[in-house]
């Protein structure tokens, strides 16, 4: 495989309207992501996508669209199968934008899947199975999110993951109306997006305890390593990393710290399925469970974080809702969601392709390989 070389590699920002998303952090209005679409010698071509959240990678759109322009100048001429080699190359050459970087990864496994011929669950020593996604609620009063939870039940959906994280009175009402619109067998998860100081954290997690509640992501600070040590020790819901864990660094320590109970893994956090096959290595020495959660990806994103769920069986729960408010499905192909419900194709790669027309309207610029490199 070591002849072939990346020829090009095209870079677009996807922009598409959604029902706009509000967390303890921030409120993402509508879809702003970046694709990527990786050409190689041997005619085939791999696709990425990345779903940058700016209060948490620290990127925009236009700052992950340059950032993976400016990566793709370094990727081109190279051999697209050697990943481990192109992923250090990223690292080194640009610190953090791991949004950027992710995209470009992925773009690598699909293209590394199709020359396999494989679907990418297989080309990852895993065995496809389909599995539950819960569905996130966005944060708003109790009453309307105890209405949509009611709705998402009533649509099939067998968890249900609410979004906190704004002070103790309301995120213990929000829990108990939600719980009594769901009734007691559907799953509840919750996130408050690192919303609560210390003591608020203990306090909820403590009274919303009695309500049945599966876990909590990122109760505290991204920064707060000690509050979490604590929170692993006294709440009795289990605590999930998600903001303070981007990359298999982050799971050494915070695995080393016991600073939490689960992991939840993302690949616009981690730069890609590289890095989050070395975090679910650092989690399964450490005896902690995974999930794998996303941020606003469309199907094409998502579709190759679900072929990683299936890949490993430390990760035994999923967050794969991230397409789920959007009108019009840009994507061909790749896993399906029906409520909650995912499914993952069999053809090689991740399965998932950008209709024709979508990408006829995309803003996009395109990187060559310098002409008569020998890279
Ligand atoms: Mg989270």
């Amino acid at each position: 495989m070591s002849e072939a070389t990346i020829t090009r590699i095209e870079v677009y920002k996807l922009t598409l309207p959604k029902e706009p998303f509000r967390i303890s952090l921030g409120t993402m209005a509508q879809l702003e992501n970046i694709l990527v679409r990786v050409e190689s010698s041997d005619g085939l071509y791999g696709l990425g996508e990345g779903s940058p959240f700016p209060f948490i990678t620290g990127e925009t759109q236009a700052i992950a669209y340059e950032a993976a322009l400016a990566l793709a100048r370094l990727l081109v001429g190279k051999n697209p199968y050697d990943i481990e080699a192109r992923v250090r190359e990223m690292d080194r050459f640009l610190e953090h934008n791991s949004t950027a970087k992710s995209a470009l990864d992925i773009a690598l496994y699909d293209l590394l899947a199709k020359r396999a011929g494989l679907p990418l669950y297989a080309l990852l020593g895993g065995e496809k199975h389909s599995f539950y996604s819960d569905e996130t609620l966005s944060l708003d009063e109790p009453a309307t999110m105890a209405r949509k939870a009611r709705a998402l039940v009533e649509r099939g959906h067998r968890m249900v993951k609410a979004k906190l994280g704004t002070g103790y009175a309301e995120d213990v009402a929000r829990v108990r109306a939600i719980r009594e619109a769901i009734g007691p067998d559907i799953l509840l998860r919750l996130d408050a997006n690192q919303g609560w100081d210390p003591i608020t954290a203990e306090a909820v997690l403590r009274d919303v305890a009695p309500f049945g509640v599966e876990f909590c992501e990122q109760p505290v600070a991204c920064w707060n390593d000690a509050a979490m040590r604590r929170l692993r020790e006294v709440s009795p819901i289990p605590v999930m990393a998600d903001e303070s864990l981007f990359d298999h660094h982050d799971a050494l320590r915070l695995a080393s710290l016991g600073a939490c109970h689960y992991m939840n893994i993302k690949l616009s956090k981690a730069g890609g399925l590289y890095h989050a096959l070395q975090i679910v290595a650092v989690a399964e020495a450490a005896g902690i469970l995974c999930m794998v959660g996303c941020m606003s990806e469309t199907r094409l994103g998502l579709s190759a974080a679900a072929h990683l769920v299936s890949a490993r069986q430390q990760i035994v729960f999923a967050d794969l809702d991230g397409a789920a408010g959007l009108d019009d499905d840009p994507v061909v192909g790749g896993m399906t969601y029906d409520a909650g419900r995912i499914e993952l194709p069999d053809g090689p790669g991740h399965g998932a392709d950008i209709k024709p027309e979508v990408l006829q309207r995309l803003q996009g610029a395109v990187v060559y390989a310098p002409v008569g490199d020998e890279a």
